[in-house]
């Protein structure tokens, strides 16, 4: 993209963009942007003819096409409209301890999950590092409009962030530096894509990982999810090993429970072997299958969930169901698909946490 966009532009270029004008607009501008999350046309302390020169020379990268909101007001998930007309969501969800805000790092996703409403639509194009941060923004505005403050950011909306490895540490660094939120409180997660693993044992900033594994044979994992075949579980164990010796955090497996095909007690023998490899960092994070519109197979029952769990506990591995929140406003793990024509399945009644 060749306009930079308002969260594009770091504090020395907005320097040279308010080149003229009194030093302390600088701190207006990036007090409206990165404090209050406003529009130009609500930074009343600047010039009225300066907001309407700046709304111009740094548009806003993301165009508001819906909101849907579920659970009493507590997710929000917001449908944009990208430069080149390519659409991507955010979803908020309020806590009672945090705020959290799921972010996307491209438009569609190459990886075919074929289980994932994102891999069924296909890949558009990578989005900016501006297009990322402008997510976090809108919605710790919106957060703000509930008298809530943003406190933990997941990259789990649309798209693989590891295949868009250098914009999306552009974003962390944003959010982390300008916006000031704490990289633990931060988590990328990943398909397996081994490079980018080991590109973020590299970084600074001590985010958290998670790895999307779903199958603990390289049959199933195949089937499951495709890049496999490129990233075999031994490999991708062996790089979340090397990971753990450099960071001190834990890694999170996730798991989407399918019927049928990966809860059955020979999975969680397989999947425990793995963690036990890994231990005692490795902590395996079970979300209930969502419905899509292209997998016709069922998510696991609530009972087996727990089942699974409790088994994975007794072959020592850690291991929690994770709530879920959105789907039945298709914002939950693995339905966001901006506007590709929706849900057919299942409708779960009380539904609860995406990420
Ligand atoms: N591409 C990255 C980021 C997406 S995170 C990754 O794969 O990790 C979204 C999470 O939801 C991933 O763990 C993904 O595997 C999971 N997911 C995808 N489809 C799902 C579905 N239908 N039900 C539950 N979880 C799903």
């Amino acid at each position: 993209m060749s306009t930079l966009t308002r969260y594009d532009v770091t504090r020395d270029q907005l320097a040279e963009v308010l080149a003229g004008t009194p030093r302390y607009r600088v701190d207006q501008v990036w007090s409206g942007l990165y404090e209050q999350f406003t529009e130009p046309d609500e930074w009343t302390n600047v010039p009225k003819v300066l907001r309407a020169d700046l709304a111009e020379r740094l548009p806003s990268a993301l165009s508001p096409v819906t909101e849907a909101v579920s659970n009493n007001g507590d997710t929000v998930k917001f449908l944009w409209e990208l430069d080149g007309g390519s659409r991507v969501e955010t979803v908020l969800m309020l806590y009672r301890d945090r705020a959290t805000v799921c972010i996307s790092s491209q438009a569609g996703c190459a990886m075919a999950c074929e289980f994932c409403a994102t891999g069924q639509a296909g890949f558009t194009r990578h989005l900016s590092t501006g297009e990322i941060v402008e997510q976090v923004a809108r919605a710790s505005h919106r957060a703000r409009q509930s008298g809530r403050r943003v406190s933990n950011i997941v990259y789990m909306g649309m798209g693989e962030p590891m295949a868009n490895e250098a914009r999306v540490w552009e974003s962390v660094e944003r959010i982390h530096g300008d916006i000031g939120l704490s990289a633990r409180h931060i988590t990328i997660s990943t398909v397996g894509l081994i490079p980018g693993i080991r590109k973020l044992a590299e970084r600074p900033l001590p985010v958290n990982l998670a790895v999307s594994l779903h199958a603990a044979n390289d049959t199933l994992r195949d089937e499951l999810v495709p890049i496999n075949k490129r990233y075999p579980i031994g490999d991708l164990i062996e790089a979340c090993s090397d990971y753990l010796s450099v960071r001190n955090r834990r890694i999170s497996f996730e798991w989407a429970m399918i019927a049928g095909v990966n809860d059955r007690d020979t999975d969680a023998a397989e999947l425990a072997a793995l963690c036990r490899r890994l231990r005692p960092r490795a902590h395996v994070n079970l979300i209930p299958l969502n419905p899509t519109p292209g997998y016709p197979t069922q998510g696991t029952s609530l009972k087996r969930v727990h089942e699974f769990r409790d088994l994975l506990e007794s072959l020592g591995a850690n291991a929690t169901v994770r709530q879920n929140r959105g789907t039945e406003i298709d914002a939950a793990c693995g339905q966001l698909a901006a506007g590709q024509p929706v849900t057919l399945g299942r409708r779960p009644g009380a539904a609860v946490d995406a990420g």
